[in-house]
């Protein structure tokens, strides 16, 4: 999908080798979730017919720039990183943007050293109503017209959500947000979600189950309690709240967990409270899940059948989505997230993300050392095409495969059925 009205995306963010194949999948194969075939020599490059930048993301780099083009002499302050994106975050921090939270949360800048002659723009994930509260303490108008077109960058989609938990919240539902509690897009969503009624936020399937033991009696409110109650909203009783809910999500969670999680609690309701009123106690949700989540996840999966050696899954440390891309290549392959190709260190060594131990750490011998091999290289959605061109080029190389091999392959692109 091409975002042409992003005209502000640097040119230094895309790259032409990815380029082409782009090109050529809008030329060919358009609909078909069938990665695209780079062969370099012997060496085979699997791309899956969607990855990198979405629009919410692409959105908001174009903001961002904007801004940095039309306000040359006013300071620039973003709530906290616009993606999860190292390369993008650094490229706004050096030319002057400032940011004023970390990813801890933690303010950096405090509110004095805002003024209303600032400008801020918030991140493609939205931000906390009270983050928004404390930037009109500082005098900058958040609900002006003006803001939300230039400077607010939450994604439309990520806003969708926010405006589906509203109304089902003025329905009577209790929103149950499938995500991670410490992300900012959970925050927000719940944040926004909360003003309009109780909510409570579960991580994964064994939430849900724990959630749905609950509500079948089979779980006592002290252990439920001890779970949840650091993640439930002010007030919530969970002997009150529990009869009516819908379940919305982190944009950037595996879908069909968010599926699942759903699944869950709708049996959990039915065997509550019956067939007949089941409507009643649970709200079909399904129109806020995000296209360019389900798009890259299955597109990846696709990517599976075509059975590769290895994936190399780029993107930031910190990116939900790019993880969740990783769990799917792991159910079939060894797959590593990295951040750039300077993680490619040798043919022997690798520098990688482990998503379980949330750490850096190192693999040897991770290549295969005989051709013709497969190798499955994809993207986040928050990761630009120059950093996946550069991860290509380089594993060409590591095989002794230079620009004339690369070229050639270019020409022969072709779909894997
Ligand atoms: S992943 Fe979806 S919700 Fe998140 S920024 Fe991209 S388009 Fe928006």
């Amino acid at each position: 999908m091409a975002f042409t009205q992003f005209d502000r995306v640097p040119n230094h963010y895309a790259g032409a080798l990815i380029q082409r194949i782009k090109d050529f999948r809008l030329e060919e194969g358009k609909r078909s979730l069938a990665p695209t075939r780079l062969p370099i020599g012997r060496l085979e490059i699997l791309i899956p017919r969607h990855f990198g930048f979405c629009f919410g993301v692409e959105r908001a780099i174009h903001m961002a720039f904007s801004a940095l083009e039309e306000h040359p002499d006013r300071r620039i302050h973003l709530v906290s990183q616009i993606i999860h994106n190292p390369l993008v975050n650094r490229d706004l921090q050096e030319r002057g943007i400032r940011f004023l939270f970390d990813e801890e949360g933690q303010r950096q800048i405090g509110d004095g050293q805002v003024g209303g002659e600032d400008v801020v723009l918030i991140p493609a994930f939205g931000t906390t109503l009270e983050i928004e509260e404390s930037l009109q303490r500082s005098g900058i108008d958040t609900r002006a017209a003006h803001f939300r077109e230039h400077y607010d960058t939450t994604c439309p989609f990520v806003s969708k959500v926010w405006d589906r938990g509203e109304q089902l919240g003025r329905e009577g539902y209790t929103i149950i947000i499938h995500g991670k509690f410490g992300h900012e897009e959970t925050q927000a969503t719940h944040s926004h979600t909360r003003q309009h009624t109780r909510t409570l936020v579960v991580r994964d399937r064994e939430e849900a189950l724990a959630l749905a033991a609950f509500i079948l009696g089979e779980q006592n409110l002290e252990e439920f309690s001890a779970q949840f109650a650091q993640k439930w909203s002010a007030g919530f009783d969970p002997r009150r709240d529990l009869e009516r809910v819908a379940v919305v999500n982190q944009t950037t969670m595996l879908a069909e967990e968010t599926q699942e999680v759903a699944g869950i609690l709708h049996q959990a309701m039915r065997q509550r409270y019956g067939e007949e009123r089941l409507e009643h106690h649970f709200a079909d949700t399904n129109d806020t899940l995000c296209y360019a989540t389900n798009w890259n996840q299955n597109a990846t999966k696709a990517l599976l059948e075509a059975r590769p050696d290895l994936a190399l899954i780029v993107g930031g440390y910190n990116s939900s989505n790019t993880s969740h891309l990783v769990e799917i290549c792991s159910q079939q392959m060894p797959s590593y997230l990295i951040e750039n190709s300077g993680e490619l260190l040798s043919f022997q060594r690798l520098a990688h993300f482990d998503i379980h131990r949330k750490e850096r750490v190192f693999s040897e011998d991770w290549l295969p050392e005989k051709l013709p091999s497969r190798i499955a290289v994809t993207s986040g959605a928050s990761c630009p095409d120059v950093l996946m061109n550069q991860v290509v080029e380089k594993l060409a190389g590591f095989y002794g495969y230079g620009e004339g091999e690369i070229r050639a392959g270019l020409e022969q692109l072709s779909l894997v059925e």
